[in-house]
């Protein structure tokens, strides 16, 4: 049995079924926790941001190639 650190519920927890760093969710409450500690069962608030690895790579600039068109437009004008 642990305890939601969210919610103070009760949760099942066999602490033969679960390993340090498993996630689960607090049927209370929904928040997502995390196995801290097996013996005792320690429970603590589970973080959403797993997907923290790919921050770096959408940081492309891609703001260079805008302003190529400019010089066309000038000459069309000229021609009369
Ligand atoms: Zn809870």
């Amino acid at each position: 049995m642990a305890t939601c650190p969210e919610c103070d519920a009760e949760i099942e927890v066999d602490e033969f079924d679960v390993d340090k760093g498993d996630q689960l969710s607090c049927p209370e409450c929904g928040s997502n926790l995390e196995v801290v500690g097996v013996s005792p069962i320690e429970l603590d608030i589970a973080l959403d941001d797993d997907d923290d690895d790919d921050d770096d790579a959408d940081e492309k600039e891609d703001a260079e190639d805008e302003d190529e068109d400019d010089d066309e437009k000038e000459d069309e004008d000229l021609e009369e």
